[in-house]
């Protein structure tokens, strides 16, 4: 497994990708209202996306239809935009997008509530990106991976919520998915040391419930077992030898 290390110039590929990103997720922010529908806001997604001259990477792959998964509920991630399903008041939707910019690839994860929203869940989405942030502070060069893995476990441990074991987080550039995987779960070893220019995917999909989960026949949706709702949160990230750089947010 070869973790790959990014130039400088890739490095400055992979800001511009992930910025663009943060920006296509803080304009479609604005589309979540109840009654929209799921491919409505996939069709919005994807034209932002073409507005950047940049391509949606989740569209078509492996046969995935929309460039935008749009998960309601108890939908953890790869919710399959459709005319028929409409965001209604107390919802929650997670939005997971990527794009591609000059070969270089972005990845993110945002969670959010439509309308009012039981506070129980509005909880679950504040503390699935706390777990992010807790994880991030292990990732950094000289660290290892797993460190990353077990903070964000602890994390979600201490509130009481299941993890979703069955996804895991990646490595990111010229391709999508990348080595390694980053697990939200606990590891009995560290993992592989973290090496300045990695960049990574992290990505703590936290259940109000217990962690198992089914998939759907539609060969795509996760849903939680328990049909307890599921938060998201995702940012593609740069190891450096300080402070990790956040890719996917609209401006740093
Ligand atoms: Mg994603
Ligand atoms: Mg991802």
């Amino acid at each position: 497994m070869a973790v790959s290390v990014k130039s400088e110039r890739e490095i400055e590929l992979m800001r511009e990708s992930g910025r663009i990103l943060g920006e296509v997720h803080e304009k479609l922010k604005e589309f979540i209202r109840p009654g929209i529908s799921t491919l409505e806001i996939d069709i919005e997604g994807e034209k932002l996306i073409r507005s950047y001259d940049c391509i949606p990477n989740f569209l078509h792959y492996n046969g995935f239809p929309g460039s935008i998964c749009v998960s309601i509920n108890e939908e953890v991630v790869h919710g399959i935009p459709k005319k028929s399903r409409k965001l209604k008041e107390g919802d929650i939707v997670s939005l997971d997008c990527g794009l591609i910019y000059k070969g270089y690839h972005s990845d993110a994860a945002r969670t959010y509530p439509v309308g009012d929203v039981d506070p129980e869940v509005l909880k679950l989405i504040k503390e699935t990106e706390n777990c992010f942030f807790e994880g991030i502070k292990f990732a950094k060069e000289g660290n290892h991976l797993h460190d990353i893995s077990n903070a964000i476990a602890d994390y979600a441990e201490k509130c009481g919520y299941g993890i979703v074991t069955a996804l895991v987080g990646h490595g990111i550039g010229t391709s999508l998915h990348e080595d390694p995987s980053i697990p939200n779960y606990h590891m009995s070893n560290r993992g592989i040391k973290l090496v300045a220019g990695m960049t990574l995917a992290i990505e703590p999909m936290i259940n109000l419930g217990r962690g198992d989960v089914d998939f759907l026949d539609d060969g795509w949706t996760c849903v939680t077992s328990d049909r307890l709702p599921s938060s998201h949160y995702e940012n593609t990230i740069l190891i450096t030898k300080g402070e990790p750089e956040i890719l996917t947010l609209p401006k740093r």
